[in-house]
């Protein structure tokens, strides 16, 4: 069995399929590095950045329905 280390906590984790987060040991470590990621903490490069231009909001103006 091949074992790692998760590149966030550094813990020792199993290599396996059944990771569906490997790398890292867990759900939280991956985040946790992407967070990093996002953060210019890593400079590898990265083409794929998230659809972040669908700022869709609606600009509504407030109803007074008191009246
Ligand atoms: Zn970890």
């Amino acid at each position: 069995m091949i074992e790692i280390k998760c590149p966030t906590c550094k813990k020792q984790v199993a290599w396996s399929k059944d990771n569906a987060f490997r790398p890292f040991c867990s759900e939280r470590c991956q985040l946790i590095d992407l967070g990093a990621w996002a953060d210019g903490s890593y400079a590898i490069p990265t083409k794929e950045s998230p659809t972040d231009d669908e700022e869709n909001t609606p600009t509504t103006p407030p109803e007074n329905e008191d009246e």
